[in-house]
């Protein structure tokens, strides 16, 4: 896909800072009017660089029952901020309804979350919502690694008629217990740069992380993907918080992140310049992951049938099932250009492990 054309502004010409990077941070969720205003001053105090406050109103829990944040009456919370600290104010959007409330409320920049930017309809929703009005909105990546449908809500926001509008890279969830909460996938968030060059481009590095731990070298490895921002989530203690308490920082360790960031200013082409070889081991890192997932739940199977055939009294070993899975499965590699030897030597090993794997399960259960 070529460049795409939109009337986008960069981040200079939002009016809402000089700084670069655009820091943005605050709880996950607003939780009570002293946490609010405590979280905002503290970040005021320590991280001069903090020029927005983000706080979750509606919380999009994965599982009901959960805290699904405090709803209308924290946006007067926010507003309290705003005229207390003159922070910028920034909250998640998921329907109609809360732009209304939040314009109302005077809330500066509105984003819309990785849960609402996967369906259409309630993006379309929003864009409606958002008609006539200008304001600064800003597009989480879809939880699933689709890059088109991160550029449809985008498009859909930006047929509205927003102008100052920005994406948020905040990672693709995985189905793997890897490293990462959400995977980076960085590949994903400089195709979307490189089809739309003025939209800017704002990381995420807590939902990423989802710990404390890697935030620095995810909010480093962001600038030096010549990203325009970062947004942080922070809390006056964050083990007692009522949402992802486990990566979030307190004001002071988020200056401390900050402080040790190098900030590179990107130069002409910066992308062009960004490590290849990084990007490139992300990826394999993630598709070894999931190379070693598929082998386990391989596993998994193999001793479920292992304890069939020994409730059964069958062999082992069926050779003419062997035989077909191994022809089935070797024209298959052909298919997907994969070497013959290396196909066979592969399914050799792995049909030596399911030997191994149902032998012991025979073996145990003899025992017992
Ligand atoms: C959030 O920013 O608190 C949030 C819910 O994030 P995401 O939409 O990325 O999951
Ligand atoms: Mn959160």
């Amino acid at each position: 896909m070529t460049n795409l054309k939109m009337n986008l502004k960069p981040l200079d010409q939002w009016g809402v800072t000089d700084n670069f990077p655009l820091i943005i941070s605050g709880p996950c969720s607003a939780e009570t009017p002293e946490q609010v205003m405590q979280t905002a001053k503290a970040l005021v105090e320590k991280n001069p660089q903090v020029k927005v406050f983000r706080a979750g109103i509606w919380k999009p829990r994965t599982r009901p029952n959960s805290f699904e944040g405090i709803g209308i009456e924290a946006l007067g919370w926010l507003q309290d901020v705003k005229k207390e600290t003159g922070l910028l104010t920034s909250v998640e959007v998921a329907n109609a309804n809360h732009v209304y409330e939040a314009l109302k409320h005077g809330v500066d920049i509105l984003w819309v979350g990785a849960r609402t930017t996967v369906n259409p309809f309630s993006v379309q929703d929003i864009a409606d919502a958002m008609k006539g009005v200008d304001v600064p909105v800003m597009v989480k990546n879809p939880i699933n690694p689709d890059l088109q449908l991160w550029l449809g809500a985008i498009e859909r926001i930006h047929q509205a008629g927003i102008t100052r509008l920005g994406a948020i890279h905040r990672g693709f969830s995985s189905g793997q217990n890897g490293r990462f909460r959400n995977a980076p996938r960085w590949r994903l968030p400089i195709e979307l740069k490189r089809l739309l060059p003025d939209l800017p481009m704002i990381c995420d590095p807590s939902h990423i992380c989802g710990n404390r731990d890697m935030l620095q070298e995810v909010s480093q490895k962001a600038l030096d993907l010549a990203m325009d921002g970062l947004m942080l989530e922070s809390h006056p203690n964050p083990d007692e918080a009522w949402s992802d308490k486990n990566q979030q920082v307190t004001p002071d360790a988020l200056a401390e992140i900050l402080e040790s960031l190098n900030l590179r200013k990107p130069e002409g082409d910066a992308i062009g310049t960004v490590d290849f070889l990084s990007l490139h081991r992300d990826e394999i890192d993630l598709i070894d992951m999931e190379i070693l997932d598929t082998i386990a739940r391989r596993a998994k199977v193999v001793k479920k049938i292992a304890e069939h055939k020994k409730e059964h009294k069958m062999t082992i070993l069926q050779v003419n099932r062997w035989d077909e899975l191994l022809k089935d499965r070797l024209a298959m590699a052909k298919k997907l250009g994969l070497d013959d030897k290396f196909s066979k030597e592969l399914y050799q090993q792995i049909h030596l492990m399911s030997i191994r794997i149902q032998t012991a399960v025979m073996n145990a259960e003899k025992e017992t």
